[in-house]
């Protein structure tokens, strides 16, 4: 393909973009995903959610000949994205398990006569020979794996069905095909591109920053109570996931919720799968609903306007963590995630790792995983970079809307307790015997423990030298240790520790340690954003005149929405109202120039949203 009809093409896609989607600007890396395709070559693209993968397969389906087959294991997404499209005159159908038998025959045949844009199909449907047949006699204009990951056992969601879509490269050589996943990690991206058999094809990954989440991480203090704060001085009234690592706690939590008078439903595995799809649909479907849930709450939900996703227990590592929190704020909206973490959580996860089936090897790696995630915790530097770093990211901190970046925490000098607990842990730990930090802090705060006593540790010089910390302040300080290489601890022994060389220059007072202030930011003491914050357009809050004015716009969304039985996000995404809310466009000519709004969307919807506006007046 030669320049001139590459730079064509994109100048095709951009008016789509506008003319069909109502965007003005292509995000992150969709525009060279785009590109690629429609140049006829394969893709193999990670973005994280929100990162609009969508239109990557989307638009080059609408510019290409013949019907773009979306592979996608989640038959309630593709119902969503028919929707999505549908609003938009787009042509599209899927075709899966749900449909009766004349729907999908309906289905089939305006495939077969071209009259579809986009396809949706299940897996095992694609590769029947009857749909084989049927592609062959029609070429698609593209085939996009959707959560390509599942093809790889290494990742989370493992399907099998997934395993045999590698037979689409020999069946269609020249038809492109585009792997889109969210996970990051580099052997599943491998796996996926060997299994698919496209080992040639472009790999594009995007940054995986999610600008518009603000990361906040406290430790607990009655994580419900902390809970209904948050709740009620910064989301009242907004859709959020509060993430439980029980189901009972979930159920508890919904009931609180349920009493302090929110809108609150539960959602965990131990629930009927009927009840479970019923309450799906009604966090979908209605505004300002609180999921409370366990991890099985998530695949599955696109709902864009997710304002804050909040733990109540910490996730098992970073992965889940970011991938948990990842579902807040897709429409590119300020988006909130707050962690309330102690150390009982860490109990029950270390509890689980070790009564779990797995070999000594993988829990080991878990043990590890869950250590790494409490550093997090205990962090006092931007969240974002680190958690970015972890993914092997670089990212030039600050971020500006972060909890530490906001509000840096307090530290204090802590070398000297350094000091006592490193040399504790040399007084302790001779002679082939080590004692992990729990034991240390008990004979530093002078604890005459049956095992203080069992090994003579009443008599050590360090017995009784440390009561200006409290004991979780010594463990604490002990991970900090650990993380910055003045010790080991043995994860196989008990968390038996050892110093190492690095412990010298802080014993010999050479290297200084701080640590975090013991006190919490005061309540009510509300953090300044940096100006680094608005890189992000982080939008201003509205005034209470804008704010009635979106209140408005949202009910008529509803009503729209209801009427034609589809989720309020399908009409509109908020972003949308926001910018209606804040300056209201005069006639249909100006709705046409708002954000999300395309041609279809303004012939549609201008006269009654423009109705809701003029009442405002
Ligand atoms: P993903 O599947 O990667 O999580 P989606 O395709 O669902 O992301 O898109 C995320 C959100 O971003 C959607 O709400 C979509 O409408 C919006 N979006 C996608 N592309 C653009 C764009 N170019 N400009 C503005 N918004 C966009
Ligand atoms: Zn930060």
């Amino acid at each position: 393909m030669t320049a001139g009809a590459a730079a064509a093409d994109l100048k095709k896609a951009r008016d789509i973009l506008r003319g069909t989607f109502g965007h003005e600007n292509f995000l992150g890396e969709q525009e060279r995903v785009i590109a690629e395709t429609l140049a006829g070559r394969d893709v193999l693209a990670v973005m994280p959610t929100g990162g609009g993968k969508s239109l990557c397969y989307q638009i080059p389906a609408i510019l290409r000949a013949g019907a773009g087959v979306v592979v996608s294991p989640l038959i309630a997404l593709m119902k969503d994205q028919v929707d999505a499209l549908a609003q938009n005159e787009v042509r599209a159908a899927y075709w899966n398990s749900s449909l009766t038998q004349k729907k999908a025959d309906e289905v089939c045949a305006r495939f077969a006569n071209g009259e579809l844009d986009l396809f949706y199909v299940a897996p095992e449907r694609l590769l029947s020979d009857f749909c084989l047949q049927m592609l062959r006699k029609n070429p698609p204009s593209l085939f996009a794996i959707d959560e390509a990951h599942c093809i790889s056992q290494w990742g989370h969601d493992f399907r099998p069905d997934y395993l045999h879509l590698g037979k689409l490269a020999a069946e269609f050589p020249g038809v492109p095909r585009l792997a889109l996943t969210a996970t990051a990690d580099a052997r599943t991206r491998e796996d996926i591109a060997e299994k698919l058999k496209m080992k040639q094809a472009r790999e594009i990954v995007a940054s995986f920053d999610r600008p518009n989440i603000s990361y906040e991480i406290r430790p607990k203090r009655g994580a419900r109570e902390q809970l209904m704060q948050f709740y009620r001085e910064k989301h009242e009234g907004e859709s959020g996931i509060v993430y439980c690592l029980t189901r009972r706690g979930a159920e508890e939590t919904a009931e609180r919720l349920e009493k302090e008078g929110v809108r609150a439903l539960p959602y965990h595995a131990g629930m009927d799968s009927k009840t479970r799809a019923d309450y799906q649909e009604k966090f979908k479907r209605e505004e300002g609903i609180v999921i409370a849930a366990t991890v099985a709450f998530g695949m599955g939900i696109d709902k864009p306007d997710v304002r804050f996703v909040a733990h109540i227990n910490m996730p098992k590592n970073i992965e889940s963590y970011y991938q948990e929190t990842g579902r807040a704020g897709r429409d590119g909206l300020a988006s909130e995630a707050v962690l309330f973490y102690g150390m009982d959580d860490v109990r029950a996860l270390r509890k689980w790792i070790s009564e779990s089936r797995a070999p000594e090897t993988v829990k080991k790696a878990e043990r590890k995983k869950l250590d790494d995630f409490l550093l997090l915790c205990e962090s006092t530097q931007c969240r974002r970079a680190q958690i970015l770093a972890h993914f092997g990211e670089e990212y030039s901190a600050p971020c500006g809307n972060c909890d530490n970046c906001l509000n840096p925490p307090q530290m204090r000098e802590a070398t000297v307790a350094a000091q006592k607990f490193l040399s504790c842990v040399a007084r302790a730990c001779r002679g082939g015997r080590n004692f992990n930090a729990a034991h240390i802090a008990d004979i530093l705060l002078g604890k005459e423990t049956e095992r203080v006593n069992q090994f003579g540790h009443e008599k050590l010089s360090t017995f009784g030298i440390g009561g200006e910390l409290r004991k979780a302040e010594w463990l604490a300080l002990a991970r900090r240790l650990i993380s910055g290489g003045k010790m080991e601890a043995d994860e196989e022994r008990f968390g038996g520790l050892k110093l190492t060389a690095a412990a010298k220059p802080v014993l010999r007072g050479e290297e200084t340690i701080a640590m975090r202030e013991r006190a919490a930011p005061a309540k009510g003491e509300k953090a300044e954003r940096k100006p680094s914050a608005q890189k992000y357009k982080l939008q201003e809050p509205l005034t209470a005149e804008e704010s009635a004015r979106f209140e408005l716009l949202r009910a008529e969304r509803s009503r729209l929405a209801q009427a034609q039985n589809v989720p309020p996000y399908v009409i509109f995404h908020d972003t949308t109202l926001l910018a209606m809310a804040r300056e209201p466009p005069a006639d249909e000519a100006d709705f046409a120039q708002l954000p999300g709004v395309g041609a279809v969307k303004a012939k549609r919807y201008a006269r009654p949203f423009l109705r809701v506006l003029r009442k405002t007046n």
